[in-house]
């Protein structure tokens, strides 16, 4: 049957569709986030009012302006959404940052989304002074969540219940238009190049949230389900997934701060976890691993797997083992998280597709001239209220992805069934997806040729069947092929990337010695045909 299209609500910002929903079903005092850790719970009435003292207070000590960027560094934690709709509340945008980052990698994201504060997990402490400093930012603006106020002492930081605890100044809610204001600036590499800011609108987060109600919301009762919080929320799929959509819905959710496989199917049986919003390589868990023997995940009634490509044998391989249904969703940080997904009722046709799209979005597939291809595969195209606005500071790139017409090219190539169900066979841009999360090889390109040992380099994804993801490789030429032999040079330079770089963009597919890099004549290199030589086995001596 066919889907109607939800009326959008693009007159709303995300504070008013979220805080002042008029008759929504569930009660003010209904716990939507709980750690796992620690017990904490947060209450729809706790977030409301704790975020608005954050606001409040940030228009207070920090002068905060509308528009002004506020980047948070942290694992899950229950207290994220405070900080998040808090910095909203005051007319600010939020930037998520992985907490994996070492510090030249925060530093980079600091400066380049023009943050004028960060608010750091008091585990990650270090890391954030030692780059706050580094990007000129006073240690004044730089706030301690998570852990004991004491642990900011030492450093002479502030922590974020101080902040919290004064009454709130008065402070006054800056109007926003939510077509035009950014409400996030998420990192992305996007086609091609180093990580951007994808600048998110109240309009596409508001938008996002309704398209994925209106398909998800008739299977999740606030009354009875329980979610899982296992994917780090500094990515849209989580932002989206696991705090809007929880927040709106009311519904119950259950945050993991680190992901382990014992901790995952623990939770599961302790929380009776009804739903849980995983990458691939859980899926592998589900249907591999010898913990999982046994395991009692009855009352998960769904599993959604999204972030990059899960196998059909890995869905039935989970089915046959636990009888839990496994479907598949597909988006990107530019298509403000899911824009297809599988049903909820249909997950078990087209298995191996991602489902038709979020009812709402335009869908197309075009060809290298950009003429739309009406059977078999092209770059999928995508139209709607949920597409970004443009890349943070980069005209040129967001003009390479977003026609005048308002169509955003993804760079995937796919196609979809007659039942509009979307299957990705290919990937035309330089991304390679480690376990869902985006390394960009211009990044560990960049890095690897600032190595003397190393002449040229070109970084490629393989796919590692073991962990269900792909890994990064590097292919490098030699300055001195003979010197580099005695000094062990795949090991240094392995070394070199770990110490500089976020543990998931480790060379884990290894290194590989070449020649020359095989280029076009305009120097662009030619990954394809690295990656043919790789499956074929081939490599220079
Ligand atoms: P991100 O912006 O980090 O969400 O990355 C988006 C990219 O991840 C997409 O352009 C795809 O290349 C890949 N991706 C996400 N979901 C899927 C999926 N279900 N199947 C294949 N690739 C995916």
């Amino acid at each position: 049957m066919a889907e109607t299209i939800p009326a959008f609500p693009h007159t709303k910002d995300i504070w008013t569709f979220l805080f002042d929903q008029a008759g929504k079903p569930f009660p003010d005092s209904q716990v939507i986030f709980e750690s796992a850790t620690t017990n904490s719970r947060r209450t729809y009435a706790d977030i409301r009012s704790t975020a608005q003292s954050f606001g409040a207070n940030l228009q207070a000590n920090w002068d905060w302006k509308k528009g002004d960027v506020l980047v948070i560094l942290s694992p899950n934690s229950v207290d994220t959404p405070a900080l998040v709709w808090g910095c909203h509340w005051a007319g600010g945008i939020v930037s998520p940052a992985n907490p994996g980052y070492k510090v030249n990698e925060l530093r980079y994201h600091l400066l380049d989304s023009e943050s004028k504060g960060i608010v750091v997990h008091a585990s990650l402490i270090p890391v954030a002074v030692e780059a706050a400093k580094a990007a000129g930012i006073s240690l004044e603006r730089v706030l301690v969540v998570g852990g004991n106020e004491a642990d900011a002492i030492p450093h002479r930081l502030m922590h974020i219940t101080q902040m919290l605890q004064n009454t709130p100044p008065k402070g006054v809610r800056p109007v926003i238009n939510p077509l035009v204001d950014v409400a996030f600036l998420v990192y992305s590499s996007g086609t091609t190049g180093t990580p951007k800011g994808a600048m998110v609108t109240h309009s596409n987060v508001v938008s996002a949230v309704t398209l994925q109600s209106h398909v998800e919301g008739k299977y999740l009762d606030w009354k009875s389900d329980r979610i899982l919080a296992l994917l780090p929320t500094y990515h849209i799929y989580g932002l989206i997934c696991l705090l809007h959509l929880p927040m709106h819905l009311g519904l119950r959710t259950v945050i993991m701060e680190k992901f382990t496989v014992d901790s995952f199917r623990r939770h599961v049986e302790d929380y009776s976890i009804s739903h849980a919003y995983v990458a691939p390589p859980v899926v592998l868990y589900m249907g591999k691993d010898p913990k999982f023997q046994g395991a009692n995940m009855s009352s998960l009634r769904m599993v959604t797997s999204g972030g990059a490509p899960l196998g059909e044998e890995l869905v039935r391989a989970v089915y046959r083992r636990l009888r839990i249904p496994v479907r598949q969703a597909f988006g990107l940080t530019e298509t403000t998280g899911v824009c297809h997904i599988q049903r909820w009722n249909q997950w078990d046709i087209g298995v191996g597709s991602n489902g038709p799209p979020l009812t709402g979005l335009e869908v197309k597939f075009t060809d290298e001239n950009d003429q739309v291809v009406t059977d078999g595969e092209g770059e999928l195209c995508i139209r709607g209220p949920t597409i970004f606005k443009g890349y943070h500071k980069r005209p040129e790139s967001t003009a390479r992805c977003l026609t005048p017409s308002g169509w955003f090219k993804t760079g995937d190539i796919g196609y979809q069934d007659k039942d509009g169900n979307l299957y990705i066979t290919d990937r035309l841009k330089d991304l390679i997806k480690f376990k869902g999360y985006q390394v960009a090889p211009a990044e560990l390109e960049a890095l690897l040729q600032g190595h003397p040992l190393v002449e040229d380099t070109a970084v490629v994804g393989v796919f590692n069947k073991d962990i269900a993801s792909e890994v990064p490789l590097a292919y490098v030429v030699l300055k001195d092929p003979i010197k580099a032999a005695n000094e062990r040079a795949a090991q240094i330079l392995l070394q070199y990337v770990a110490d500089r770089m976020s543990h998931y963009k480790r060379l884990r597919g290894g290194i590989v010695w070449i020649n020359e890099i095989p280029k076009s004549p305009s120097g662009k290199i030619l990954k394809r045909v690295l990656k043919e030589r790789l499956q074929a086995g081939d490599q220079d001596k």
